[in-house]
């Protein structure tokens, strides 16, 4: 027997029923991104290994664990993308957007790479959307950007079930003299670290703070707080993007054990939990990345981004029984008996398409019989029917599948007729808007 092919470990198909999902949030996003002057990038799925390396950090679990990184045909280190932050920095730096008007706002929706260890919520390619704003530091825009992330989460339908944590991890100076208490309190304590924190402990002891094992919680939880050793800029910043949040009414729960993964980030930093699920499956995250441009390449920018995954936004909807609307069905199947009756459909066929109409064809050799069964299966609301003696009077049949009922109508008569039937408000224009040349 020849061999049935799987997709790959940690991979999966996105079904039309899971399009559904992706077409609506999608939408969400560019929507809710326009209205606040976003504009979107799409960075290449592979860069130079060092793009990621550089940004997220070599002692991230990320860069020791997790990317996907091959040579090409010349010996070039090249990785999948494993997050969408690193190549948006890239990009803005190598197409001089420092000299756009400043902030610049982008957003992507992307699909990216990571060799995680597979398991609910967690897979090898996962979608992510991400809004990224650099070029301006006040902590106004990061309230602004939580406040993006939550109206999206309203749009979705799931707001309700996530708990907004909040945290500032300072800036990388001030970070300094923390990281040095940090290592006096953990040594000594490395037997009772998980294997991962064992390594950690030496690349990113911060990671230490939200390690999600039992035993480095407990250490953790007994842990100098970071905020005693922040200077007074982070400190100050972190007050006022609190006022403002409290201005416009977004909860938050501080969360001084919160760190995210990447290297990159400084003062603020968030996540949306899963209420029930905590830290597990967090939906999405961000931060400030003030120092990033630089470490990159560029010149000192401020910026501030935000990500969040689309694979776990559609199993939270499902979970919610949340239903988006399906533009899939079809209206109209029609239905023919012979060659002379075929060509008829043909036509009709593209009229009724072009009118908005969504029409399958049964242009096989099936009996009337079998093709009035396919449209049942289909669940058009609609049949027309052309075989022989139609083509010679010049009409056709529309049947109504619902009702039984059934009326003959002109052949030039028809698309009027079933736009009347199935009413204008429910036809699926298609309008690209005016193209124009110089
Ligand atoms: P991170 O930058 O790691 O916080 O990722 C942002 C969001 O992307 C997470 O909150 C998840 O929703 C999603 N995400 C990250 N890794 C995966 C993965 N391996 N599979 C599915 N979704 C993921």
């Amino acid at each position: 027997m020849s061999q049935i092919f799987q997709t790959a470990k940690g991979v999966h198909d996105i079904l039309p029923e899971d399009h559904e999902f992706h077409t609506f949030i999608k939408k969400v996003i560019r929507h809710r991104g326009r209205q606040a002057g976003f504009r979107r990038i799409s960075t290449p799925i592979f860069e130079y290994t060092d793009v990621f390396v550089r940004s997220i950090g070599e002692g991230s679990d990320i860069v020791t664990k997790e990317m996907y990184t091959f040579e090409d045909k010349k010996g070039r280190s090249l990785t999948l993308k494993p997050e969408g932050t690193a190549g948006v920095v890239r990009s803005y730096i190598q197409n001089g957007m420092n000299q756009w008007p400043q902030p610049v706002l982008l957003y992507y929706f992307e699909p990216h790479f990571r060799y995680d260890r597979p398991q609910k919520g967690r897979y090898r390619q996962f979608w992510q959307f991400g809004f990224e704003i650099i070029g301006e530091s006040d902590p106004a825009l990061d309230a602004q950007l939580i406040q993006l992330a939550n109206a999206i989460h309203k749009d979705l339908g799931i707001a309700h079930i996530f708990e907004l944590q909040l945290n500032t991890i300072g800036t990388k100076e001030s970070r300094k003299d923390y990281v040095g208490t940090l290592q006096d309190y953990y040594a000594g304590k490395e037997r009772s670290l998980c294997e991962d924190c064992k390594v950690r402990i030496n690349k990113n002891i911060l990671r230490l703070l939200d390690c999600k094992e039992e035993d480095c919680r407990i250490l953790a939880e007994l842990a100098p707080p970071m905020k005693d050793y922040l200077d007074k800029e982070s400190r100050e910043f972190h007050d006022e993007l609190k006022e403002y949040l409290d201005e416009i009414g977004v909860k938050y729960v501080e969360n001084p054990k919160l760190v995210r993964g990447l290297d990159y980030y400084s003062k603020t930093v968030f996540e949306f939990w899963d209420k029930n699920e905590g830290a597990q499956n967090a939906v999405g995250g961000g931060g400030r990345y003030d120092g990033l441009i630089e470490i990159m390449g560029g010149q000192s920018t401020p910026a501030v981004g935000y990500a969040a995954g689309v694979d776990r936004l559609i199993a939270n909807m499902k979970r919610e029984k949340v239903r988006v609307p399906s533009k899939d069905e079809l209206h109209v199947f029609v239905a023919q008996l012979g060659r002379e009756a075929k060509k008829k459909c043909l036509v009709l066929i593209d009229r009724l398409r072009n009118s908005g109409i969504k029409t399958m064809g049964a242009l096989g050799k099936g009996s009337i019989n079998i093709q009035l069964k396919l449209a049942d299966k289909f669940k058009v609301t609609y049949t027309v029917l052309i075989g022989l003696t139609e083509v010679r009077e010049g009409t056709a049949i529309i049947r109504n599948m619902k009702k039984g009922t059934q009326e003959k109508v002109k052949m030039e008569k028809v698309v009027d007729r079933l736009i009347k039937l199935i009413g204008e408000q429910n036809l699926d224009k298609y309008t690209p808007g005016e193209v124009s040349t110089q």
